[in-house]
């Protein structure tokens, strides 16, 4: 009997839900706990009819077979999206069902489908409570829309009619975005406090998917009505439009580097390359700056290596921001960096080179370390330029390893200093640097 009673138990007690710490678990907590109860208080709202539960076969048949025709989309584009909240094409369903079923049948058919879902795609991938969690902003979002659906005009339920019910279901589409978005985003903040909200909030472009997912909710809602079997015609476009989706998903992924923002050093080589081709028609130059953080090892063994990532990002912030911001800003690889500047002359280069290593070195990043927070100061970066047209200098990856060996020569005359190319360097004798300036016609 005791068996009986422990094992239960035993399996709450081994909830990965419970190894959260103390603020995280609250937050879940309180929210799981008010979407099971403004759930339930909305249950008795509205009576569910026969024709409900047919409209809800429907809209549920419609959800299943999305779910799982895009089962490998979805899986590969949850691995490539970013920080911020992951955008659920279940919304679309969601906000039909809310839109046409009394709030009893809508959570209903939302708890069934996104069960099914987790089921189908997420499970042994994602903690059981982080779909709990998932679901329980969805349920509450629900409510929330449903609310105003009520308080709108009729009929209840059903979709409003007219101008006016429009901009009730654009309050009612809101709203239910807002919620959810906010409670997820609450949760990635509280839960990953090193995370800059704007990190987390700059993937607000994703969101447009939302947009459009709810806008299609509606459409759906439109046809049950109409002619249910005309709901295949959104099935397909939702999958269409989700490989789309996750192609441009893959393409931003792979362009952008994850750790600092700045362009990956492939995504940096091309543009790179389609700059200096123009650079060569519009008869101009093309200068390249490469910039490596001195004795960066230093840091990671002093204060850890997330202590490091955060110094990368504040230095590449800093980069990008003392450049134009068309001046391709990208991270060549670990702690180096490289810039992108068409049009500038060698004085220009120099300048730009000797501005960068002076805000590096005023740079005061926070950090958090094992005994408490911190500040990272006195951050060096040596830099190594490179100028074309240039004697020598073809391809942009001769213009990169001429900058790059510039940089070494930085370090090697002690580290915290730029280096040009020799014949960029003003002389005592030069009365005029910019009689030095390397023309295009000289190439
Ligand atoms: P130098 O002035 O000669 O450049 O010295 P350094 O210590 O900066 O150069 P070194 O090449 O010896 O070490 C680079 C260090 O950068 C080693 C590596 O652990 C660290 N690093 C590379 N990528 C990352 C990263 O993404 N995050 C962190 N935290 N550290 C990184
Ligand atoms: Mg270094
Ligand atoms: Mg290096």
């Amino acid at each position: 009997m005791f068996a009986l009673v422990g094992k239960p138990w035993q399996w709450v007690r081994s909830w990965a839900l419970w190894s959260l710490p103390g603020h995280v678990l609250t937050y879940v907590l309180i929210v799981d706990i008010l979407a099971a109860a403004t759930t339930g208080a909305m249950i008795p709202v509205l009576p569910v009819t026969r024709a409900d539960g047919v409209a809800a076969i429907i809209l549920g048949a419609c959800a299943i077979a999305h779910i799982e025709l895009s089962r490998g989309i979805e899986r590969a584009r949850k691995l490539t999206s970013g920080v911020g909240p992951f955008v659920d094409s279940l919304t679309l369903w969601d906000f039909a069902a809310v839109l046409v079923l009394p709030p009893a049948a809508a959570s209903g058919l939302i708890v069934l489908t996104h069960t099914i879902a987790w089921l189908r795609v997420w499970r042994g991938r994602r903690p059981l409570y982080r779909w709990v969690f998932s679901d329980a902003t969805v349920l509450l979002a629900t409510q929330a829309a449903a609310l105003v659906l009520l308080a709108g005009p009729g009929p209840n339920p059903g979709v409003p009619a007219g101008l006016g019910g429009l901009a009730v279901i654009l309050v009612a589409a809101v709203l239910r975005w807002f919620v959810n978005y906010a409670l997820v985003v609450g949760a990635i903040l509280i839960s990953s406090p090193g995370m800059r909200a704007g990190q987390v909030i700059g993937e607000f472009g994703e969101q447009i998917i939302e947009a459009g997912a709810l806008g299609l909710g509606l459409g759906a809602a439109g046809l049950l009505n109409y002619n249910a079997w005309l709901l295949v015609g959104i099935v397909i476009g939702l999958l269409a439009l989700h490989r789309g989706v996750l192609l441009a998903q893959f393409r931003t992924s792979s362009r952008t580097d994850e750790k600092t923002g700045l362009h990956s050093a492939d995504w940096w080589h091309q543009i790179a390359e389609r700059a200096l081709d123009r650079a060569r028609i519009d008869n101009t130059t093309l200068a390249v700056l490469m910039i490596d953080l001195d004795l960066f090892k230093n840091i990671n063994d002093t204060h850890g290596h997330p202590a490091g990532d955060k110094v990368l990002r504040a230095v590449a912030q800093a980069i990008a921001s003392e450049v134009r911001h068309d001046d391709a800003t990208g991270r060549w690889g670990g702690e180096e960096f490289v810039v992108l500047l068409p049009g500038v002359d060698g004085r220009e280069l120099g300048a730009i080179a000797e501005r960068i290593r002076r805000r590096v070195h005023v740079l005061v990043v926070p950090i958090t370390t094992d005994q408490g927070p911190k500040t990272v100061t006195d951050l060096t970066v040596s830099l190594g330029g490179a100028l074309w047209p240039s004697l020598g200098l073809d391809t942009i990856d001769d213009v990169v390893l001429a900058a790059d060996s510039n940089l070494y020569a930085a370090k090697g005359a002690g580290r915290d200093r730029v280096q040009l190319p020799q014949d960029l360097i003003p002389t005592e004798t030069d009365e005029h640097p910019d009689q030095k300036r390397r023309q295009p016609d000289q190439s």
